[in-house]
């Protein structure tokens, strides 16, 4: 199964994609994480990445085509993957279109004003990458993975939420014309595992099809 999450950044798309991983062996691919670490890298490649998320500005669609397309051609792949935060926009996912046709579009859907409130108590550790929230009960602001300290994002205060939330809202719309009637619609205002429920429902439906 090729999975695409839509979702506006806080959506809680991420989480929902880790229980899918879980139950359906799949690869959950967030072009966001590929990117931070290409950022971290040393290489051209990486400094040019890293100056556009300083900026709070998305890397351009070329660049970041070409690093998902080298990570979709690896072995874990074989059998599907979940797109998470990939593609943001129509022109993105014309060009997704061509190298590839996924099954299902999965959209999460949060109020703007939940999703703010969501993205800027988040935190995240520099050394694993897990996500924490500083509104989670047993916050402790050291990651509960392995310890270390956790960090605000540059794209997670306030003016780049901003950013992205309006990009997000622009963008969105296309990109569900685009898809049609592979769209499905998930609301995220309750718990991970509420909103998780009709999801496993329908895709362990698409999956005794197939
Ligand atoms: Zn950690």
């Amino acid at each position: 199964m090729k999975l695409i999450l839509l979702g506006a950044a806080g959506s809680g798309k991420g989480t929902l994609a880790k229980k899918i991983t879980q139950d359906f062996g799949i690869p959950q691919i967030s072009t966001g994480d590929i990117l931070r670490e290409i950022a971290k890298s040393g290489t051209e490649l990486g400094e040019k990445v890293g100056s556009f998320q300083k900026q709070g500005i998305l890397v351009p669609d070329e660049i970041t085509f070409e690093v998902l397309k080298q990570r979709l051609k690896q072995k874990d792949c074989k059998n599907g993957y979940i797109l998470d935060g990939y593609p943001r926009t129509l022109n993105q996912a014309k060009m997704l279109d061509k190298f590839t046709k996924v099954d299902v579009v999965i959209k999460v859907d949060l109020p703007f004003d939940e999703l703010e409130r969501r993205l800027v108590s988040r935190r995240q550790c520099a050394k694993c990458g897990d996500i924490d929230n500083i509104n989670y009960p047993g916050y402790t602001g050291k990651c509960r993975k392995c310890g270390e300290k956790l960090f605000q994002r540059n794209d997670d205060k306030p003016e780049a939420i901003k950013v992205r939330l309006e990009a997000y809202k622009n963008n969105i719309t296309p990109l569900v014309s685009f898809y049609g009637d592979k769209v499905f619609n998930v609301s995220s205002v309750g718990s991970p595992d509420e909103t998780y429920a009709p999801v496993k429902a329908f895709l362990k439906k698409l999956e005794a099809k197939n």
